[in-house]
């Protein structure tokens, strides 16, 4: 058994919860519950112009529907409480204080001006733009004459010249950085909030995090991080970065890929599985080695392991989860999966917002014959239209089954047997009767008989139990679309 780690998920909170992100929380929540440690849910909210209301019930919220729990965080408290960093900001000012004290940091007065300028100049001169570090030399009365103009320093961090930064990371192993590549950054604005960098240090030791688990891009923060965490005299946690998602053309899945459904919750509207979505989401840079794709979340958490964690990017497949959650569709209890449907059969108005018992009965018949197919269960609507259309529509193949010479006479013969039968009398087993009865009275069998049939009342060549199918269509359209045939 691995070492109890506190591991923690720290979203800010943007927006809904992405794949990239669920990924990154189903992994620290694996290593915490494979461990018997802790999972910790944070909200790093200082970038206020970002802040979406809403968010965090939506990061929340989509947890919660993948399966995954935690420990602690803004809705169950926790030893460690405040979990939003923006009622944590008392706690950074020391800090920025003992940084500032101790010659690590020091205020910088450039305004957004001076700091553009400066990064055009660099980009024309073809260098790569960082803060040039004018303000780490200011004189005592250069800084009196600027807090005299009333202009508020933001506050930055020297970052020592020269340094050579190396850690190794849990999937990346050894990392290294010069410092020479990293140009003085602030660590808290001129309103004394703390930048992403730093207030991030800052929890993770406030609230003992011994493993950070987050995605690549990253990656290049976490030698500034140590650099803090080395002029703070803190130890700093372990890394494991997790390698980028690319689409199924491998390039950078971005947020507005649209080859990808990129939101936990558009998965949870589209009748998704979450036990399908968690065990893809797994997938996604992880393999327990092996053939085996399917996994229950219990099978993950025992056999998940960082160190089979993979560097190279993972790959984005949508057919791949299609599959992955048809095959938990096809073995899902068919009242849940008729729960999930019906919903989209409602909005697409094809049965009424409230079914008795019967429409209850026959909307589950209609689920119970496509759940084989199914890859979500938003597809009943498209699988089963031609139960809900005026008039059947005939592709090539279909129409040159009506023409074979038989056809007519078959027709007619299963008009004449199920014509006079009432809704209620039009059952599996009658239907299956008259097929046979059919067969007595034109010789007719096989394909040439189902087949005329099929393609009478569904328009299609393929399809499901054809019994099934008949007696779901009902009395009316059976009657109404053999007679159109037939005149
Ligand atoms: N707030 C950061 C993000 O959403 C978290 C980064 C980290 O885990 O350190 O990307």
């Amino acid at each position: 058994m691995t070492r109890a780690v506190r591991v923690r998920y720290a979203p800010s909170p943007t927006g809904h919860l992405h794949i990239g992100g669920a990924r990154t929380a189903l992994f620290n929540y694996l290593m915490a519950r494979k461990s018997g440690g802790q999972f910790i849910i944070r909200f790093e909210d200082t970038d206020q112009s970002r802040h979406v209301e809403k968010a965090i019930d939506n990061q929340l919220d989509g947890l919660k529907w993948l399966g995954v729990d935690w420990d602690e965080s803004v809705d169950i408290g926790g030893p460690y409480a405040p979990y939003r960093q923006m009622e944590r900001l008392g706690l950074y000012q020391p800090f920025v204080d003992r940084l500032l004290a101790d010659g690590n940091a020091y205020p910088c007065y450039c305004s957004e001006d001076d700091l553009e300028q400066e990064r055009a100049k660099q980009e024309a001169a073809g260098e790569m733009p960082r803060y040039s570090g004018r303000c780490r030399h200011l004189t005592a009365e250069e800084r009196a004459k600027f807090e005299a103009e009333g202009r508020k320093p933001s506050t930055r961090f020297k970052v020592p010249a020269g340094a050579m930064i190396r850690f190794t990371d849990r999937v990346r192993e050894e990392v290294e950085f010069e410092s020479d590549g990293i140009g003085d950054f602030i660590i808290a604005r001129p309103d004394g909030v703390p930048t992403y960098n730093f207030a991030v240090i800052l929890d993770d030791h406030l609230m003992d995090i011994s493993l950070v688990i987050r995605g690549e891009e990253h990656l290049s923060n976490t030698p500034r991080q140590i650099l803090l965490y080395q002029a703070l005299g803190l130890t700093p946690p372990e890394f494991a970065h997790l390698s980028i998602i690319l689409n199924q053309d491998r390039k950078k899945m971005s947020k507005r890929d649209e080859s990808i459904i990129q939101f936990i919750q558009q998965y949870e509207e589209l009748g998704y599985l979450p036990e399908a979505v968690l065990n893809f989401i797994a997938l996604l840079g992880w393999s327990p080695g092996g053939e085996e794709e399917i996994f229950t979340k219990e099978a993950i958490i025992e056999q998940f392991d960082l160190s089979r964690v993979s560097k190279s990017p993972a790959v984005f497949d949508t057919d791949k989860l299609k599959w992955m959650n048809n095959h938990y569709v096809k073995k899902a209890d068919l009242g849940r999966i008729t729960a999930l449907a019906v919903p989209h059969l409602q909005r697409a108005g094809r049965v009424p917002a409230e079914l008795d018992a019967a429409a209850q009965g026959w909307v589950t018949s209609l689920v119970g014959l496509y759940q084989e197919q199914m890859n979500c269960a938003s597809e009943i609507v498209e699988l089963s239209e031609m139960f809900f259309t005026e008039t059947v529509v005939f592709d090539e193949e279909a129409e040159a089954v009506l023409r074979e010479e038989t056809v007519p006479t078959v027709l007619s013969a299963f008009l004449k047997l199920v014509g006079p039968l009432s809704d209620a009398e039009l059952s599996v087993e009658t239907i299956q009767q008259s097929l046979k009865q059919v067969q007595k009275d034109t010789g007719a069998k096989g394909k040439a008989l189902f087949m005329p049939i099929r393609v009478a009342l569904t328009g299609q060549t393929h399809g499901r139990d054809l019994n099934q199918t008949i007696h779901l269509l009902g009395k009316t359209k059976i009657v109404d679309r053999l007679n159109r045939l037939l005149s």
